[in-house]
C-alpha cells in the first residue's frame, strides 16, 4: 500500500534545474512543490548578482528547447546575457509555463530523511514544518555553496565585507572607495574591469593566475534572433552533441599536426571570435594533450604580453604552473587591459601570502594595504556543498555526507545514489563538465521517462545499484584521467578535483568523458529497463 504524501515530488531549488524539473513532472501527472530559500526565483542566478555577473555561454545556446512558447516569445538582447537578463528569462519562463503557482519561495530546506517503513520522503524546513513526498529531488546548484577563505583576521576587517555569491540585493556602493578583491576565477575576473573604473582604487590580490579567454559583448540584432529560433532545434542538437554542451564546431586537428605559423593563424582567428570558441574551435587536442595545451597556453601569455603595457604586471598574470584547462576557463570581458588603469594594482600573493586581514585592511608581508571595502569571489565548494552542508539521509540513518565520505564519491550517473531509494540529482557530482543548461533539460526529461516508467509498472522504488556506482566511478576516473585536467588541474588545485576545499578528497568531481557520452550512458540506462536503478527489486516490463 502507498503512504499518502503531500506531494508526488518536492525538487529543492528555483533555479534553471528546479524549473525544468517542475515542467516536465507536471507534464506526466506529478503534483510536484519546488522550494527555495530565496526570495525569489533564479538559483544561481538570483543569489550571484555580483557586479559584472554574465554569462561564459553565448545566449544561442543558454536556454530550454522544450518549450516552443518560451522560444518563440523570448528575446536575448546580449551574445553575453548578464545576470539581470537571465533572472528576467527565468522568470519569464515561470510565468509562461505557469511555474510559480508550485513554486515556494523563502522555504530553505534544513534536512530530509527516508522514510523506509512508509517508502516516503520527510523534509523539513527553516520554520519547523515537514512536507512529505514520495520523490526528492536536488536541484540545488553545483556551485552553491560559498566558501570564505581560511586567513587570520577576517572577522576583524572594520570595512564593508562582500562575498561575490552573497552579494547584497540592493547593491553595494564602491564609487571612489579603496576596494580589494581575493579571489580570481570566473567570479573575480568579471567583478575586476566592472568595477575599476567606479572605485578609487582597486587592489587585486591574485595568488594563481587564471587563462581567461578575452571576448566582446555584441547586442544581438533582431535578424540573429529571429535565426536562432528558426534553427533552435539544430542549435540545441548541435549543444547536446558536443563534449562541453556549447554550439561550436569540432576542431578537426591537434595542435601539434599543423606547422606552427598555421597554428598561430588558428589561435589568432579563435581568440577573435571570443571565449570559448579559443578553446573549442582551435585543435581538437587541448584537454587531451599536454604539450597542445601548453602551446594554448603560451599563445595566451604572449596576448597578455600585448594587451598588459607593464611587462613585470604582465608577467604575474601568465600562469607558469600549469597549463590551460587546468583550471575551468572564464570568459573575459576586458579583464587584462583592466591592468593598464592607473587604479588598479596587482599584488602577487603567492610568492608573498597574505598573512592577515586587519581592521584596516589586508597584511601581505610588511605591506598593510588599506581598504574600505574588501571583496571575496574566493569559490565554492562545487558539486557536493549543498548535498553534504544539509543532512540527507537515507536507508539506515546514513547521510549523503557520511556515506561520500566513507566510499567516495559514489552515484550512477549523478543521478541516484545507493542507499537513497526515490532521491535523484539534478547535476549531481559525476555529470558532465559542460554548459549546464544541457544537461539540466537532459536530465530533467530523462527523469520525467523514467519516473513515468516506474508508474506504469508498479516500480515503488528507483535506486542506484551499488555495482552501477562502482562502474561509474570507474569510469569517471579513467575519463578523467585521459585529460590534462587531471594533471593540471591537481597542480591548479581546481575545484573540479575537489582541491580548492583543504581537507576534502582529490576526486574527480564531475564527468570529463563528454556530455554526448554521457548522454549515451543514460539512453542505454533506460533503454535497459532501468536496471541499474533497481536496487532492491527485479521488474519485468
Ligand atoms: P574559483 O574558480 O574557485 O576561484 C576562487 C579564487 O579564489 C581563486 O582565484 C583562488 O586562488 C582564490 N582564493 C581562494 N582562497 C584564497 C586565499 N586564501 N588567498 C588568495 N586567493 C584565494 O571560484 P569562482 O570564481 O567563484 O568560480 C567557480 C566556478 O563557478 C567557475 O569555475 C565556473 O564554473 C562558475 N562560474 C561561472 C560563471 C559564468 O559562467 N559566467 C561566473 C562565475 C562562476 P587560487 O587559484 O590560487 O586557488
Amino acid at each position: 500500500m502507498t503512504t499518502p504524501t503531500d506531494y508526488d515530488a518536492i525538487v529543492i531549488g528555483a533555479g534553471f534545474s528546479g524549473l525544468a524539473l517542475l515542467h516536465h513532472l507536471r507534464e506526466i501527472g506529478l503534483s510536484t512543490l519546488v522550494v527555495d530559500g530565496a526570495d525569489g526565483i533564479g538559483g544561481t542566478w538570483w543569489i550571484n548578482n555580483y557586479p559584472g555577473v554574465r554569462t561564459d555561454s553565448e545566449f544561442s545556446y543558454y536556454s530550454f528547447s522544450f518549450s516552443k512558447e518560451v522560444r518563440d516569445e523570448w528575446t536575448w538582447t546580449q551574445r553575453y546575457p548578464n545576470g539581470k537578463e537571465v533572472l528576467a528569462y527565468l522568470n519569464f519562463v515561470a510565468d509562461r509555463l505557469d511555474l510559480r503557482k508550485d513554486i515556494r519561495l523563502n522555504t530553505r530546506v534544513e534536512s530530509a530523511a527516508y522514510d523506509e517503513d512508509d517508502n516516503v520522503w520527510r523534509v523539513t524546513t527553516a520554520d519547523g514544518s515537514t512536507l512529505t513526498s514520495k520523490y526528492l529531488i536536488s536541484g540545488m546548484g553545483v556551485l552553491s555553496q560559498p566558501v570564505w577563505p581560511d586567513i587570520p583576521g577576517i572577522e576583524s576587517f572594520a570595512g564593508e565585507k562582500y562575498h561575490a555569491a552573497r552579494w547584497p540585493r540592493e547593491g553595494a556602493d564602491l564609487a571612489g572607495k579603496r576596494v580589494g578583491i581575493i579571489g580570481l576565477g570566473a567570479s573575480g575576473i568579471q567583478i575586476v574591469p566592472t568595477i575599476a573604473p567606479e572605485v578609487g582604487e582597486l587592489v587585486v590580490f591574485q595568488r594563481q593566475p587564471n587563462f581567461i579567454v578575452e571576448t566582446t559583448n555584441e547586442t544581438v540584432s533582431p535578424e540573429q534572433m529571429q535565426h536562432v529560433r528558426q534553427t533552435y532545434d539544430e542549435i540545441y542538437a548541435r549543444a547536446a552533441a558536443h563534449p562541453f554542451g556549447v554550439d561550436m564546431v569540432h576542431a578537426e586537428h591537434g595542435a601539434q599536426e599543423v606547422s606552427a605559423e598555421e597554428r598561430e593563424r588558428i589561435f589568432q582567428s579563435k581568440w577573435n571570435e571570443g571565449g570559448f570558441h579559443f578553446a573549442n574551435e582551435t585543435f581538437n587536442d587541448l584537454a587531451t594533450n599536454h604539450d597542445s595545451s601548453e602551446l594554448a597556453s603560451e599563445f595566451i601569455r604572449s596576448k597578455i604580453r600585448e594587451i598588459v603595457s607593464d611587462p613585470a604586471t604582465a608577467e604575474l598574470l601568465s600562469p607558469r604552473d600549469y597549463s590551460f584547462n587546468g583550471k575551468r576557463i572564464p570568459t573575459g570581458h576586458g579583464y587584462y587591459a583592466t591592468f593598464n588603469r592607473e587604479n588598479v594594482k596587482l599584488v602577487d600573493v603567492k610568492t608573498q601570502p597574505i598573512t592577515a586581514i586587519t581592521p584596516r585592511g589586508v597584511q601581505v608581508g610588511d605591506t598593510e594595504y588599506e581598504l574600505d571595502v574588501l571583496i571575496f569571489a574566493t569559490g565554492f565548494d562545487a558539486m557536493t556543498g549543498t548535498l553534504t552542508f544539509i543532512d540527507i539521509t537515507g536507508r539506515g540513518g546514513v547521510t549523503l555526507r557520511e556515506k561520500w565520505e566513507k566510499e567516495g564519491l559514489r552515484s550512477n550517473l549523478g543521478i541516484s545514489v545507493n542507499g537513497f531509494p526515490n532521491f535523484f540529482m539534478s547535476l549531481g557530482p559525476q555529470t558532465p563538465y559542460s554548459n549546464l543548461i544541457v544537461p539540466i533539460q537532459l536530465g530533467a526529461q530523462w527523469l520525467q521517462a523514467a519516473l513515468n516508467w516506474a508508474q506504469e509498472n508498479g516500480v515503488e522504488r528507483i535506486e542506484a545499484t551499488p555495482e552501477s556506482e562502482d562502474w561509474w566511478a570507474e569510469e569517471v576516473v579513467r575519463a578523467g584521467n585521459s585529460t590534462v585536467m587531471a594533471s593540471e588541474g591537481t597542480k591548479a588545485k581546481a575545484w573540479f578535483l575537489g582541491l580548492n576545499i583543504p581537507g576534502k578528497a582529490l576526486e574527480f568531481q564531475v564527468y570529463m568523458g563528454g556530455g554526448q557520452v554521457y548522454q549515451e550512458f543514460c539512453r542505454q540506462a533506460a533503454e535497459s529497463g532501468y536496471q541499474t536503478f533497481l536496487a532492491d527489486q527485479q521488474v519485468n516490463a
